[in-house]
């Protein structure tokens, strides 16, 4: 191995695709990197699909799109995909055995802007089953676990994604967060990653858990890397998204090094109350100083119903699950089980046998909280209290630019510790729940250090459309500390 390719994982997306321009290295030799070191690290269950003739054959035309000047600020760089997204050259599971060597005959649009970019995709990555989890713990096939310390969870459901950013497999990922499943990973991992305003990017060809709330975002190291992904991913994609803005895509670099002097930061009592561990919330009052010393001003604000966000996720996002998740039967995807009597007793055996505990526990509750008599007490004052949450934040914004706090109330729990407890791991999802049931971007940046040694994130939330101001607040922070630069012992 050439000195350039040993540390080539240690290059961040930005750092690789010049390298690939000014031809000091080839598409070609950073994919075998990477797939190489991906093949090798097995044991982290980060992967659960590879392709290596078809990842070579994109590595070997970006190499031809470079030769002839042909290049986005992407091209030849290896990104690897969360398993929700469908792609027609992997299977595509969503961690679900339903969907267990399952191939889509279209790429999803968030994959297929990659592609066109130039991107290298180097397989499909591991998470919750159909995006249901905290952990994890919840994919089928199995658990993923996280680079800093192998007996904890990586977070979820992006797991697999931020697992393979932060042990350097991949310099990119894709990820989704329908209640913080690219925050809480990434913060747990010690990456960066955001979620754009709902409707940003195309949910195309993503599989559906709740689909109001369902966003797909880019994981990467830096912001600087995310910015440059996010560009690449968002914009219209009005004839196969029915909830696609019809916003044209964003340059996110170009605002990266403003200046964030008198930039107002809200900080959410609700978000350092009991439930907030020590060790998290000195990791994020340090990173709040720093933004002081660049001259933030902290406004102190209050989100009065964050504490409702729970219940209320907890009745939206498995009632739209529930009626997403009908279309598996055995007829027309995946699996269908082998032996049944008539057409209700095959739809019977096919969902009890395809689906997991977890899956089946939220498919009940959303056809309860649905069902005849029921909808009013509970589906209804749902949505009633999302908006009101929705309406909090914008009583906040007019206080401040920016909201600022914990990810997740602790840093990554030990694996198995919260699986046998459904509600201790929604509990663990209130600081993220909120901007997703209001539609706002969100994102996470590594922000130190808590207990056990593990990754501490900065949630920074802004309002809708506000994507270049979190990446710009990251960037800075990510200027003035080194905590994105650091790697899991043996990485
Ligand atoms: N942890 C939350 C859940 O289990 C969020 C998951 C997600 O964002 N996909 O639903």
């Amino acid at each position: 191995m050439s000195p350039i390719s040993s540390n080539l994982h240690d290059l961040t997306v930005a750092q690789l695709a010049a390298k690939l321009r000014a031809k000091d290295v080839s598409a070609v030799e950073v994919t075998q990197h990477f797939l190489a070191r991906s093949h090798a690290a097995d044991n982290l269950g980060a992967y659960l699909a590879f392709n290596d003739e078809f990842t070579l054959s994109q590595a070997k035309a970006a190499d031809a799109r470079i030769a002839a000047g042909d290049v986005s600020p992407l091209t030849g760089v290896p990104i690897a995909h969360k398993d929700i997204f469908v792609t027609k050259n992997f299977s595509s599971t969503a961690g679900s055995k339903m969907l267990a060597g399952y191939y889509s005959s279209f790429d999803s649009t968030v994959v297929n802007k990659f592609d066109c970019s130039g991107m290298v995709s180097l397989g499909k990555l591991n998470c919750d089953e159909f995006a249901m989890g905290s952990g994890n713990e919840n994919s089928a096939f199995k658990p993923v676990l996280n680079p800093w310390d192998h007996s904890r969870i990586p977070g979820g459901s992006s797991g697999g994604s931020a697992a393979a950013v932060a042990a350097r497999l991949t310099p990119a990922a894709t990820g989704t967060d329908t209640g913080g499943s690219i925050r809480q990973p990434a913060a747990f991992c010690g990456i960066t990653g955001i979620k754009p305003t709902y409707g940003r990017a195309s949910r195309y060809g993503m599989i559906a858990f709740a689909s109001s709330l369902d966003q797909a975002g880019p994981m990467a190291r830096t912001a600087e890397d995310c910015a440059l992904l996010l560009s690449a991913m968002c914009g219209p994609d009005l004839d196969r998204d029915s909830t696609s803005l019809d916003v044209p895509a964003e340059d996110y670099s170009r605002s990266l090094n403003d200046s964030i002097e008198g930039l107002r930061v809200g900080i959410p009592k609700e978000f350092f109350g009991e439930g907030l561990s020590a060790d998290v919330r000195a990791a994020v009052d340090a990173a709040l100083k720093e933004y002081e010393k660049l001259g933030a001003k902290l406004v102190p604000i209050s989100l009065p119903r964050t504490e409702l966000s729970i219940p209320v996720y907890y009745i939206i996002a498995p009632a739209e699950a529930s009626s997403n998740l009908s279309r598996f039967d055995g007829v027309k995807f995946g699996h269908r089980a082998q032996n049944y009597t008539d057409l209700n007793d095959m739809y019977k055996k096919t969902r009890a046998e395809g689906f997991g505990d977890e899956v089946k526990r939220r498919i009940m509750i959303g056809t309860y909280v649905l069902s005849h008599g029921y909808y009013d007490a509970y589906y209804l004052q749902a949505q009633k209290i999302r908006r009101m949450i929705a309406d909090d934040f914008q009583q906040a914004f007019k206080q401040c630019d920016v909201i600022a706090g914990p990810v997740a109330p602790t840093v990554a729990w030990k694996l198995g510790e919260k699986s046998s407890d459904p509600v201790a791991n929604y509990l663990a999802d209130i600081f993220t729940l909120p901007a997703s049931l209001a539609g706002l971007p969100g994102m996470s940046v590594p922000a130190g250090f808590g207990e056990g040694g593990m990754p501490v994130g900065l949630q920074l939330i802004g309002n809708y459309f506000s994507e270049a101001k979190l990446l710009n607040m990251a960037h800075r922070l990510q200027q003035a500390t080194d905590f994105h630069v650091r790697k899991p012992e043996g990485i």
